[in-house]
């Protein structure tokens, strides 16, 4: 490790959705800022897509990836607590072993950027160098991150039986059933987490938010000027998105694209819900049958379905030795071989989606999906699952027109293409690609952070001498 160049540290947080992003922030800050970046890293579930992402990034000389052993939580939670309280206790439990890890390292660090969930490894005493907390996500979802400290002291009741819509300050009004998870039951352990995440999100330096100043410059403005908002964010905003994977950065399950070449150009749906997205056996079955009524061309990535917990695969992704035909509608895969294909578990998203011939994408609306069918302008059908998924699909729809959002699961029908404003989706990734260009303005917010920490190695981490 060379100890003339500035060194940072991320924690990640579990999860694909957290953790590929962190590692798209290492890579630029290795590549256009000079700086080698050590990851520490969370396995959730050990799946073969985590642990093949996690090998292909230790490729560079400048990147190094540490995986902190997974911490058992079996006696701090109960059996059937939340994603969302399984990921913050974990992140809690953590901290001993990453602040050990820290301080063994040999070049000591002059950056410190964690993952929101991993927020209280902010207040290691003994870390002195420029701290920032990296927001995966959305700007409307930190506003109301940020906004929800002051909703608990303001709303009486379950936010989710108001007939009102919540305001936040500056910001487009949540609509009572688009809340965050967390915020659906307030007497649940995961509201008492996310408060605590929300106070402690800006107890750094500064809070990155994988998300541009074109695609959110209202919710981007309230969170920097509108006191009422402002207030709670506290430090600066530097919007350094869209961060995600791009295409040739893993091995490839060739006959999927292979097949995708055969077909006409848009004219195949891709459906999947992200890294742990899973389906009732009921929901499953009526998704099968929609496909195969439509007669629309098809990819659709399918997890055995588990009964009441949309992000039940969550920490279990890969893990199952089931075929499809064990629990999709007998006879489907026969039925639709002509027109469409099954991926078990993980498919090659970006992939999938930059090709010519894939029309639209049957989505759960996280967010690092979101930002995959943004940058290859593939409009979607919103049908938002768990997480933030429905404050994003409210976005999508409501505010850039670039998703329908159907009120039922899109069985029967499957949306046709054109309802959706393709050319919309193009200027979204238009002006995606130029903020991320050198110059652009999440380069640009970027190289502020890293210049303030440059500045502080070269003040206080000199290089060493023998
Ligand atoms: N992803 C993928 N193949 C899959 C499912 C997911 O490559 O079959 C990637 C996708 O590109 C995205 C991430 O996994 O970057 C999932 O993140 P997202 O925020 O969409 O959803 P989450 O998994 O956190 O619900």
């Amino acid at each position: 490790m060379e100890s003339s160049k500035p060194h940072a540290v991320l924690l990640a947080s579990p999860g694909l959705g957290h953790l590929i992003p962190v590692l798209e922030l290492a890579k630029r800050l290795v590549t256009h800022h000079a700086f080698h970046v050590t990851v520490f890293a969370i396995a959730a579930s050990a799946s073969p897509a985590e642990t093949q992402l996690l090998r292909s990034a230790t490729s560079s000389k400048l990147l190094h990836v540490v995986e902190l052993p997974p911490v058992n939580i079996s006696s701090l939670v109960d059996a059937d607590a939340a994603v969302f309280t399984r990921i913050a206790v974990m992140m809690r439990e953590v901290i001993p072993n990453f602040r050990a890890a820290m301080f063994a390292m040999r070049v000591p660090p002059s950056l410190f950027i964690v993952d929101l969930f991993g927020f209280e490894a902010l207040e290691i005493a003994e870390f002195d160098m420029p701290k920032y907390t990296f927001v995966p996500t959305a700007a409307c979802a930190l506003a109301l991150t940020l906004y929800v400290p002051t909703l608990d002291v303001e709303v009486k009741g379950e936010y989710v039986d108001r007939a009102e819509p919540l305001r936040l300050p500056g910001c487009k009004s949540v609509r009572p059933e688009d809340v965050i998870d967390p915020m659906m039951e307030r007497r649940n352990q995961q509201y008492l987490e996310y408060i605590r995440m929300a106070i402690g999100i800006p107890k750094a330096d500064g809070i990155l938010l994988n998300t541009w100043e074109d695609l959110e410059p209202t919710t981007l403005r309230a969170l920097r000027d509108h006191k009422a908002m402002a207030q709670f964010a506290k430090v600066p905003i530097y919007p350094i998105g869209p961060l995600t994977r791009s295409v040739g950065q893993e091995e490839v399950r060739t006959e999927l694209l292979d097949w995708l070449d055969l077909q006409p150009i848009d004219s195949v749906i891709y459906v999947s819900f992200g890294s742990g997205g899973t389906y009732s056996s009921e929901q499953l079955a009526e998704l099968a049958w929609g496909l195969e009524l439509s007669q629309q061309r098809f990819i659709w990535v399918v997890r055995p379905p588990i009964e009441n917990d949309h992000s039940g695969s969550f920490f279990t992704t890969g893990k199952g030795g089931e075929h499809p035909s064990d629990y999709l509608p007998e006879g489907f895969l026969t039925r639709t071989k002509n027109v469409g294909m099954v991926a078990p578990l993980w498919a090659p998203q970006v992939e999938i989606l930059s090709h010519p011939s894939v029309g639209g994408f049957l989505s759960h609306c996280g967010w690092g999906s979101t930002l995959d069918s943004m940058l290859n302008g593939v409009p979607m059908v919103a049908w938002p699952l768990y997480a933030e998924q429905r404050l994003n699909a409210a976005m999508l729809t409501e505010e850039l027109g670039i998703a329908v959002r159907p009120e039922v699961l899109p069985t029967k029908r499957v949306v046709r293409k054109e309802e959706i404003e393709k050319m919309r989706v193009k200027e979204v990734m238009k002006t995606g690609e130029r903020a991320l260009r050198k110059g652009g303005s999440s380069y640009n917010s970027l190289s502020q952070v890293a210049s303030a920490a440059t500045s502080f190695h070269k003040e206080y981490r000199s290089p060493v001498k023998n």
